[in-house]
């Protein structure tokens, strides 16, 4: 068995076939019909943020199991195994056109980025880096929401995450978040809305509930064929802009210089 990539794909969009070469080169998104793949968290850091400029924080932490819930264990294990990472955020800091910003990225591949307590520090100690460097904080999402295995403490995160906002708008921190698909739940519900300027790529899942709870609450009514994609929560204001993937690296750029006077540090 070779470990070499395949050649080809054939695009999960529009089905044609792609260069796997010509497609990393376009970072993941398709050629053809601009469907935005998702990234590992290597993969986004890699894209994003000045070459060799992060520098990872809190890579050790983990989560203790603390119900000891059914299969948590060998899920962590296996979010370990298909990451290399300990949890579904990684934070650190990093540079943006020179700028030094706290910069947090999930991976969905662990546990669906779920926020646990694990990830709700990670992200509440993003912002409080912020605060203290005096520096912006630039997160991306990725997640179906919280980490039901951590039950209370889970949930717990969204309380926590979002008193750190506060304290990042209280401080004048600019905070940016950027939605990848998807961003779901409770990181939406807390955190992820909070952010001061909320940008997000093309055709992301942006909702609470999923659309079949969604339709059922609202009484069977048919949903908009667009529904809790980034383009509908754009269209309804809940979003600043839609960014696509190859545009994102600048926009973050400019932000920061625009929020910091164009001074470094
Ligand atoms: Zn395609």
């Amino acid at each position: 068995m070779s470990n070499k990539p395949d050649a080809f794909l054939r695009c999960e969009g529009c089905k044609k076939v792609l260069f796997s070469k010509e497609f990393v080169k376009n970072l993941r998104v398709c050629p053809n019909c601009g469907h935005h793949y998702r990234l590992s968290a290597d993969e986004r850091i890699e894209i994003t943020f000045d070459e060799g400029s992060f520098v990872e924080l809190d890579a050790d932490m983990k989560s203790e199991d603390p119900l000891q819930f059914p299969e948590y264990a060998e899920k962590l294990a296996r979010g370990f195994a298909s990451t290399g990472r300990n949890d579904s955020v990684v934070r650190g800091m990093a540079k943006l056109g020179g700028f030094p910003v706290s910069a947090a990225v999930a991976d969905f591949r662990f546990m669906g980025g779920s926020m646990g307590s694990v990830a709700g520090e990670k992200i509440t100690r993003t912002l409080e880096t912020a605060i203290d460097e005096r520096i912006p904080a630039v997160i991306f999402t990725a997640t179906g929401g919280a980490r039901m295995q951590e039950g209370l403490l889970s949930l717990m995160q969204m309380a926590k995450t979002s008193a750190a906002c506060r304290k990042a708008y209280d401080a004048g921190v600019p905070y940016i978040c950027v939605f990848t698909d998807p961003t779901m739940a409770g990181v939406l519900a807390s955190y992820a809305s909070l952010a001061d300027v909320i940008l997000a790529e093309p055709k992301a899942l942006v909702g609470f509930a999923g659309a079949r709870v969604a339709a059922q609450a609202s009484g069977g009514q048919k949903l908009p064929d667009n529904f809790q994609t980034s383009e509908f929560a754009y269209e309804h204001g809940m979003i600043d802009a839609v960014v696509q993937r190859k545009d994102v690296r600048a926009t973050l750029i400019n932000l920061v210089t625009h929020f910091t006077g164009g001074k470094h540090g």
